[in-house]
């Protein structure tokens, strides 16, 4: 539909030198062996959008090659890997055999900081059933592009000579960039690949573009077909479909614009891909508006994974008895996993106990067998009153400790041994309940329950 746009970019004046070093070298590499190789996908969307003649360093660069080896058995992508990492010794080379695909990494590095560099060599994927891992053979860069995603995504930028710099655009990216349009490249697209619906929310919030009409249909029309709940059911059949719809989540939840994105997800149907009874309700908004407040209250360090938080939270939300099979199926880690299913009988301990806690030493005798992450679970799903109580547990009284210390009790004279803990928890009880204050009353407080 549309023939290729001769665009010749800046690329050297936008990209950090070094990137565009890098790059320079890789193309002399391929000219060498007679191979074209193009920048393709995020980097050149990015390169563009980005518009500037600056010193845009891309973390992600995704390189194709387009050329055969003289072994059948080695794609030109794992060659040209190879070669490359002879003149960067730094940087640490992965190939992946059966993709034909390598990885160049740079950790730290003081030039390339941390660049990741994927190497493929041209190809089409077949898809033998919908939602199935993609079969790789050898084809042309139009091939390749044509598997991709979306059509911004769908963009190579030749660097070989000759017509070195001349943008690849077979499918109207660069008037999809312009006009601020995520567009599919196929109707199948969705069918094929249900984290291409995640992945179009994600671009759309991040570049604040609209999801083109026909691809909502797409998007819609995958839905309604039932793909998602095949998706769940053929779970064990297809780790790697879950994998990346768990790294589609990740990149979502983590990013500031997530709750725009699940509002999206949302309005496109889409949450079913998690549970077929998923919706951003308003009740769900309100507790990932409390979770935020949370986070940001109780775990100020980061020591929580947030994003890990707010997929618990959603997961919370669905009737207790799916919430473990959609944990285990999103592949959480084991203690969210286990945390999902001991969620509804903890809440229910919590309901039960914690109104019967008058004094604040029985609060924290009893809520301390939770650790944050299930405290803040149960917070958000119940009552007020409830909430309350955990808030005050979490922001007061887990931090008071005993007035006096194990050296201290040494001090005092009481032989140590098992006895102490009892000591000091008796200790902590009373300076909870008010009933010492200072050193002088904890003394006396012990030499009259615990006489020498
Ligand atoms: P980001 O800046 O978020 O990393 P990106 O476009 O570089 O965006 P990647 O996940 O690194 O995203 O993917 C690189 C390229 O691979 C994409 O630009 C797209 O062309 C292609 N791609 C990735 N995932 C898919 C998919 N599920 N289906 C089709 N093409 C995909």
């Amino acid at each position: 539909r549309f023939p290729s746009e001769r665009l010749n970019l800046s690329v050297s004046s936008s990209l950090a030198p070094q990137l565009w070093k890098l790059l320079t070298t890789a193309s002399q590499e391929a000219e060498k062996r007679g191979w074209h190789l193009y920048l393709v996908g995020g980097a050149v969307r990015d390169l563009l959008l980005a518009n500037t003649a600056g010193n845009l360093m891309i973390k992600d660069i995704d390189l194709v090659v387009d050329g055969f080896h003289k072994s059948a058995d080695v794609g030109a992508g794992v060659e040209l890997a190879k070669a490359l990492q002879q003149l960067y010794p730094t940087a640490r080379l992965e190939i992946h055999g059966a993709f034909q695909t390598a990885a160049l990494l740079w950790h730290k590095d003081p030039q390339l900081d941390s660049l990741w560099v994927d190497i493929a060599t041209a190809r089409t994927e077949f898809y033998p059933y919908p939602a199935a891992n993609p079969e790789v053979e050898a084809s042309s860069i139009r091939q390749d592009l044509y598997r991709r995603d979306f059509t911004i995504n769908a963009l190579a930028l030749r660097l070989t000579s000759p017509r070195a710099g001349e943008l690849l655009d077979f499918f109207g990216g660069l008037l999809d960039l312009q006009a601020k349009q995520i567009r599919v490249l196929h109707a199948n697209s969705f069918i094929e690949d249900p984290t291409r619906i995640y992945r179009g929310v994600r671009f759309a919030v991040r570049f604040s573009f609209e999801i083109e009409s026909q691809t909502q249909e797409f998007i819609r029309y995958a839905i309604n077909s039932g793909v998602y709940d095949r998706t769940a059911q053929e779970n064990s059949k297809t780790p790697a479909l879950q994998t990346r719809l768990k790294t589609e989540l990740k990149h979502i939840l983590e990013a500031p614009y997530w709750k725009s994105a699940l509002q999206l997800l949302d309005n496109l149907g889409a949450l079913q891909c998690i549970h077929p009874t998923l919706k951003l309700d308003a009740l769900l908004l309100r507790q990932l508006r409390l979770l935020e407040r949370c986070l940001r209250r109780f775990d100020p360090q980061q020591s929580l994974i947030h994003w890990e938080m707010r997929l618990e939270t959603i997961i919370a939300h669905l009737e207790p008895q799916y919430r473990v099979k959609v944990a285990k199926n999103l592949q959480l880690q084991e203690d969210g996993i286990k945390r999902l299913q001991n969620l509804a009988k903890a809440e229910a301990e919590v309901l039960e106990s914690l109104p019967a806690c008058q004094r604040p030493s029985q609060v924290v005798q009893f809520l301390r067998q939770y650790d944050l992450p299930m405290l803040v679970l149960i917070a958000l799903q119940t009552q007020r009153t409830i909430r309350r109580q955990i808030w005050y547990y979490l922001t007061i009284l887990s931090h008071i400790n005993p007035i006096l210390n194990g050296n201290d009790l040494k001090k005092l004279g009481y032989k140590p041994g098992v006895q102490y803990r009892q000591m000091l928890d008796d200790l902590l009880a009373a300076t909870l309940d008010g009933n010492i204050n200072n050193k002088a009353e904890a003394e006396e407080f012990l030499a009259s329950s615990y006489p020498r």
